[in-house]
């Protein structure tokens, strides 16, 4: 047998790269394991359409449009069929017409006479372009029009910043408000924060549309439980006992419910498959209370575990260890797994665009009486490093030294701080008695401080000689390895000004985060200069020790905002360091990448399942292909896994 070179970079889409994810474990699993990932990957894929319709209420009408049109591209002149393919596959990879990085619209290059025409060109050709409810063009571009080609209508999905006298509610165009501002929801008691579209009626009447059967959405989650009591019958007992659960609560939809579910499933700490379905992460929603709806399979890459879990079996000694007030430590640290995964399919809120570390639940209260689970997605960094273009690294290091260091280390060095962030920073620390949930008290700060802490306690421990100890590092190259982490870490808050190309703000959270470490540390310690060369700008690494000197100070204080749930302070901090940059140092870093030819971010195409059947059409056994194409998958997803036909309907009468 001949081993084939695998492809990673399938295409450059504008700003983005599309590359295959491959899951070669899969082949490992037992037939009864590969089955139940069969019946969840159709239950994380029949949500997929939720989280188009909770991004932008037209993103499902603009999808079915502009797919159509991709479709029918062929009969429409060159120039008008490279935008529409642009602008769909760049639909496809956000999940909608918003970037998933920045927050901001992004547009059709065409007029609005382009797309009228491009629209009966390709009907008269005979394949069927859905107009939503509109009976003509012109009403559809009437209706939608804005939303494919004003960049200043509804800018921004997600705007926690809008500026003075804006309500954040109001300037986020996400469809998990409606009509209501954030004075209303001061007197309006939530009762299902997570799982509910909140709506202002006509007559001024605030409520809850509640995400479960029978309520929003709720064809759709009846056929998620369906597939989830196919994956019940193969699956084993705890894993069982978790999606149970997990069925109770879409049918529910109640808190005490969710939090039943969540407790089952950090008890079933090592399954052989397990899943993320369901509203999870708060992200999208500027008061970060409500769920984007995500699904997620995956299976432990036993090649890849070791380290991680060396991690998290030390997690009482991290806790004990951590530079801040004792008051803020947690007693006893209980239920603390970890594992590297292999993703088999990510969608929702989690794919195409993925995250390399998950750290659940989120609901702090569980967190520290149940403990949580981590994983690091071992395939997808794997394909972000084959990925990755040497020039990114070559443009942005200060030295040959440093870009050496960075080539050797940046792997090693990214596994154990992604470990470290997910394990032990989001596992870590506890409430003051009487704040209540953090995310009530810090609003729209809440996500920023809380990605800014776990992100310093990986500064802080990386540096750590237990790193030695545990032998996750060799004592020899453990100052290189920091060295290489920190310098890296400088010099993301230059990299990552590519990803936003408009404005002099940040919304994404990470992007906050990380801009708010290296600035708070070059304003308050010696650990990082700001050189000049060439008319390029570099950060560089002076100091190793000031600058984990820096990391532990601002943790200390960032670990007591949290715990205090001092909003003012918060809002203070990101204010200063984490949300306004500079907007010229952003024009020459986007010249830098563009010069080089260099992508801002990366969509994924996942792994495909098929199941394997026998004469009676009985699932025996499932196999794993690569589709090698991101429209491909996109069109399979969109035909296969629609939103339900009655949940569409609620959708349009509205
Ligand atoms: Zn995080």
């Amino acid at each position: 047998m001949t081993m084939r070179e695998k492809t990673w970079v399938l295409e450059r889409v504008g700003p983005a790269a599309v590359v295959q994810l491959y899951a070669d474990a899969f082949a490992t699993l037992a037939p009864s394991e590969r089955r139940l990932a069969w019946h969840l990957y159709e239950a994380a894929l029949a949500g997929r359409d939720i989280y188009y319709d909770q991004r932008y209420e037209h993103g499902l009408v603009m999808r079915d449009c502009i797919e159509a049109l991709f479709v029918g591209r062929s009969h429409l002149p060159a120039a008008t069929a490279h935008a529409i393919e642009r602008y769909t596959k760049l639909f496809w990879i956000n999940s909608g017409p918003y970037e998933h990085i920045t927050a901001r619209k992004f547009t059709l290059d065409l007029t609005r006479d382009d797309l009228r025409d491009a629209i009966l060109t390709v009907q008269s050709a005979g394949v069927a372009v859905p107009l939503g409810p509109c009976a003509t063009v012109d009403a559809f571009l009437d209706a939608y029009g804005r939303d494919f080609f004003d960049e200043s209508w509804r800018p921004m999905v997600t705007s926690k910043t809008p500026g003075p006298g804006q309500d954040i509610l109001h300037a986020s165009a996400s469809n998990l408000y409606v009509d209501v501002s954030s004075a209303d929801l001061n007197a309006f008691e939530e009762r299902h924060a997570l799982n509910s579209r909140v709506v202002k009626d006509g007559n001024g009447h605030v409520r809850e549309e509640v995400y479960r059967v029978g309520g929003r959405y709720g064809a759709t989650l009846s056929r998620i439980v369906a597939h989830l009591e196919a994956a019940i019958a193969v699956a084993p007992e705890p894993t069982a006992h978790a999606l149970a659960a997990l069925i109770r609560f879409y049918r529910t939809g109640e808190d005490a419910d969710r939090r039943a579910y969540d407790i089952a499933w950090v008890a079933d700490a090592n399954p052989p498959v397990d899943t993320i379905n369901g509203f999870i992460e708060v992200y999208m929603d500027p008061r970060g209370r409500k769920g984007a709806f995500e699904g997620i399979v995956f299976h432990e890459n036993p090649d890849k575990t070791a380290h991680i879990r060396a991690i998290a079996a030390h997690a009482a000694w991290f806790e004990r260890h951590m530079p801040y007030d004792e008051a803020y430590k947690r007693a006893d640290v209980v239920g603390v797994s970890a594992r590297a995964i292999d993703v088999l399919v990510e969608c929702g809120d989690a794919g195409p665009m993925t995250a390399i570390g998950i750290n659940l639940p989120n609901d702090e209260a569980i967190r520290e009486v149940h403990g949580s689970k981590s994983v690091s997605l071992a395939n997808v960094v794997e394909a972000y490093e084959q990925s990755q273009p040497e020039s990114l690294r070559e443009e942005f290091c200060w030295s040959a030294e440093e870009r050496d260091r960075s080539k050797r280390w940046q792997a090693l060095a990214g596994e154990l701080t992604t470990s470290l962030h997910e394990v032990i920073g989001h596992g870590s620390g506890r409430m003051a008695p009487q704040v209540g949930p953090p995310q009530a008290a810090l609003r729209e700060q809440y996500s920023t401080l809380e990605e800014t802490r776990s992100d310093l306690v990986a500064l802080y421990f990386i540096a750590d000689p237990v790193m030695v100890d545990l032998g996750l590092i060799d004592a020899a190259v453990h100052d290189e390895i920091v060295r290489a982490e920190y310098e890296g870490y400088a010099r993301n808050a230059i990299v990552q000004l590519r990803r936003v190309r408009q404005g002099t703000h940040l919304e994404e959270d990470h992007m906050r985060n990380r801009q708010a470490i290296v600035h708070w540390l070059m304003a308050h310690t010696s650990a990082i200069e700001r050189r000049q060369r060439d008319g390029r700008t570099f950060n560089v690494v002076v100091d190793v020790a000031a600058f984990r000197e820096g990391v532990a100070r601002m943790l200390r204080l960032v670990q007591r905002i949290k715990s205090e749930g001092l909003y003012d302070e918060a809002a203070a901090l990101f204010e200063a360091y984490g949300i306004h940059f500079d907007s010229a140092l952003r024009d020459e870093v986007v010249a830098r990448v563009d010069r080089l030819d260099l992508p801002s971010y990366t969509g994924f195409v996942m792994p495909r399942l098929t199941p394997v059947r026998d004469a009676e059409g009985a699932i025996v056994d499932v196999e794993v292909s690569y589709p090698l194409d991101l429209a491909t998958q996109m069109l399979e997803y969109s035909a296969h896994y629609a939103l339900a036909d009655e949940d569409r309907q609620v959708l349009a009468h509205r």
